[in-house]
C-alpha cells in the first residue's frame, strides 16, 4: 500500500499544492512516520472554494434522483475500497483492525447508503395559506473533520451535504488524512461533477481558519473540540455564515437499581474504552445507584482487565495506542489530576503496564469520582471511566445533568419505562436504554456546548438547507 499522497483534489483533478511544504502522518502503535500529506495555505483554499462556488449552480439544479445516482456509484467506489480503509485506519489512527472494519469502514457505508435514498427526496414543498414553502441547498459547504473516526465524521457531512445540492471543500484532519484521499479516489471514479467536492489537506489554523472565515463560504460544517468550534463559530460570525457544530461530551451511563448489572457495566465498558476512549460520544461517566455500587466496581475491574492492549494489526488486540502522543500525555495528566482530587484507582492507572513502543495508556476506571472535580467535568478522550454513586433516580438526573456538555447517555433498568422517565430528563442529544442498537437514521448532535445542529438521516439533511416561502 502506498501511503503518500502529494497533491490535493480540485475541481475534478489531483493537482499540486502550491507550496512545498507537507505534514508527516505517524503510525500511532508504532510512532514511526509513514506518509506525508501537502501542507495546504489560504491560497490552495482560494482554488477549492472558487471551483466549489463555479459548480454549485450546476449541481443544485440537477434533479434529486441524479444526485442520489452519483451518491449510489460513490457507495459502490467506496465499497470497492472498504478492506483498504479499514487498513488505512487501522495504520493511521491505530485503532485495532476489526475495530477499524466493523466500525471505521462500515458505519460511513452505513451512512452513505442512508443518503443515496433521502437524495431522491431531499425536501418536501408546503402550502401554507397563500405561500408555498420550498427547501433549497445552503450553497457551498466548508468542512472540517477530526480524527478520531476519520471517515465517518466526512461522510456525515458529505453525503447530506451532496444530497441537499450543496458544493463541499473539505479539510479532514491532519493527523488522520490519508483515509479522505481514498475517499477522493472513490469520488473521482464515481465521476461527480468537476468542483462539486473538493480536498485541500493542512493545518487546522492555515487552512481550517482559511475556509471557516472565507467570504464565499456559506457554511461551515464543524466536528472537532469545543474550543474550535468556539473559535469557527467567531470567524463565521462576521459574515453571519451559519455553522454546524459537532463538538465534545461528559456523557452519563446511569445504572439503575434494578438493572441487569452484568451486562449493563460490560456495555458501558465497552462504550468508554471504545476506539481507546477517543469518542465524543464516550459514556465515560458510570452513574451506579448505591445499592448495586460495590458490585458494579467488581465487574468494571474484571471487564477493563480483560481488554487487551497491543498491535492493532493483531486480532486479539482489544485497545489500540491512542493518536498522538501529546493526545497521551493529555490523558495520562487527567488521570494523574483525577486521583490526586480523591478518585480510587480501581483497574489501570499511571502504573499499569503498557507496551513499550506506541502511544498507550492502559484501560482505567476510577471509583468515587467527585461530581465537581476535574475527571467528572472535562473530556479525556481516553480509556479512563470515572464512576460515581447516586442515591436515587432523581439524584441521577441531578449528577448526568451536572455538565457544560450533552452529546449522549445511558440508562439501564429492567423496567424500560422508568428507564425512559429518567432518558426524558437528562439533557442531552441522544440516550440509549439497556443498550438500544445504533440507528443510523436518528438524529445526532449535542445540547449546551456539545455542539449546534444535527447530523445523519433527514435531520442531517435540513441542515444543508434554506427555506423560502412564495407568495400568490
Ligand atoms: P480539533 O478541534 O483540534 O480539530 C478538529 C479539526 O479542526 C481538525 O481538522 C483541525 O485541523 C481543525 N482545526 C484545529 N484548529 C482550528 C482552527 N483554529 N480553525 C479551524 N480549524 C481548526 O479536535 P480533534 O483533536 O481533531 O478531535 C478531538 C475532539 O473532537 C474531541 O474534543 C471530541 O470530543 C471532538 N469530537 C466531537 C465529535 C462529535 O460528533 N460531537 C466527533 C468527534 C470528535
Amino acid at each position: 500500500m502506498d501511503l503518500a499522497r502529494t497533491d490535493f483534489y480540485l475541481d475534478g483533478r489531483w493537482v499540486t499544492a502550491s507550496g512545498g511544504e507537507t505534514i508527516p502522518v505517524h503510525n500511532p502503535a508504532t510512532e514511526e512516520v509513514i506518509a506525508a500529506v501537502p501542507a495546504g495555505t489560504a491560497a490552495d483554499v482560494d482554488r477549492a472554494v472558487a471551483a466549489a462556488r463555479a459548480a454549485f449552480d450546476g449541481w443544485a439544479a440537477t434533479p434529486p434522483a441524479e444526485r442520489a445516482a452519483y451518491l449510489d456509484r460513490l457507495h459502490a467506489a467506496l465499497s470497492a475500497r472498504a478492506d483498504e480503509i479499514a487498513r488505512t485506519v487501522a495504520l493511521e489512527l491505530g485503532a485495532p483492525l476489526k475495530l477499524a472494519t466493523r466500525v471505521q469502514a462500515a458505519l460511513p457505508l452505513t451512512v452513505l447508503h442512508s443518503y443515496v435514498e433521502l437524495a431522491a427526496h431531499p425536501a418536501t414543498e408546503e402550502t401554507v395559506g397563500n405561500s408555498t414553502v420550498v427547501r433549497e441547498p445552503v450553497g457551498v459547504v466548508g468542512a472540517i473533520t477530526p480524527w478520531n473516526y476519520p471517515l465517518h465524521q466526512v461522510v456525515a457531512k458529505l453525503a447530506p451535504a451532496l444530497a441537499a445540492g450543496c458544493t463541499v471543500v473539505l479539510k479532514p484532519s491532519e493527523l488522520t488524512p490519508l483515509v479522505s484521499y481514498l475517499l477522493f479516489d472513490a469520488i473521482h471514479e464515481a465521476g461527480l461533477p468537476p468542483g462539486v467536492v473538493n480536498l485541500v489537506t493542512g493545518t487546522g489554523p492555515v487552512v481550517g481558519e482559511a475556509i471557516a472565515a472565507h467570504p464565499d463560504v456559506d457554511m461551515v460544517s464543524f466536528t472537532g473540540s469545543t474550543a474550535t468550534g468556539r473559535r469557527i463559530s467567531h470567524l463565521a460570525a462576521d459574515r453571519i455564515a451559519r455553522v454546524a457544530l459537532e463538538l465534545g461530551g461528559k456523557s452519563a451511563n446511569v445504572v439503575l437499581d434494578d438493572a441487569d448489572l452484568v451486562t449493563a457495566v460490560k456495555v458501558g465498558v465497552g462504550n468508554a474504552f471504545l476506539n481507546s476512549g477517543q469518542t465524543c460520544t464516550a459514556w465515560t461517566r458510570m452513574l451506579v445507584h448505591r445499592s448495586r455500587y460495590d458490585e458494579a466496581l467488581e465487574l468494571a475491574a474484571k471487564v477493563a482487565a480483560g481488554y487487551r492492549l497491543g498491535d492493532p494489526f493483531d486480532p486479539a488486540t482489544r485497545l489500540g495506542p491512542l493518536v498522538s502522543a501529546a493526545q497521551r500525555e493529555r490523558v495520562r495528566g487527567h488521570v494523574t489530576r483525577g486521583l490526586a482530587d480523591g478518585g480510587r484507582l480501581v483497574a489501570g492507572g499511571p502504573d499499569a503496564p503498557v507496551p513499550d513502543r506506541g502511544w498507550y495508556v492502559a484501560p482505567t476506571v476510577i471509583a468515587d469520582v467527585d461530581p465537581d472535580s476535574a475527571l467528572a467535568q472535562e473530556e479525556v478522550f481516553g480509556p479512563v471511566l470515572a464512576v460515581i454513586p447516586v442515591d436515587d433516580d432523581d439524584h441521577a438526573v441531578a449528577v448526568a445533568n451536572n455538565s457544560r456538555y450533552g452529546l449522549a447517555g445511558a440508562v439501564w433498568s429492567a423496567d424500560e419505562e422508568r428507564a425512559v422517565r429518567v432518558a426524558r430528563r437528562m439533557r442531552t442529544g441522544a440516550v440509549d436504554v439497556n443498550g438500544a442498537p445504533f440507528n443510523p437514521l436518528a438524529p445526532f448532535g449535542g445540547y449546551k456546548q456539545s455542539g449546534i445542529g444535527r447530523e445523519l438521516g433527514r435531520h442531517g439533511l435540513a441542515e444543508f438547507l434554506q427555506t423560502k416561502s412564495i407568495q400568490r
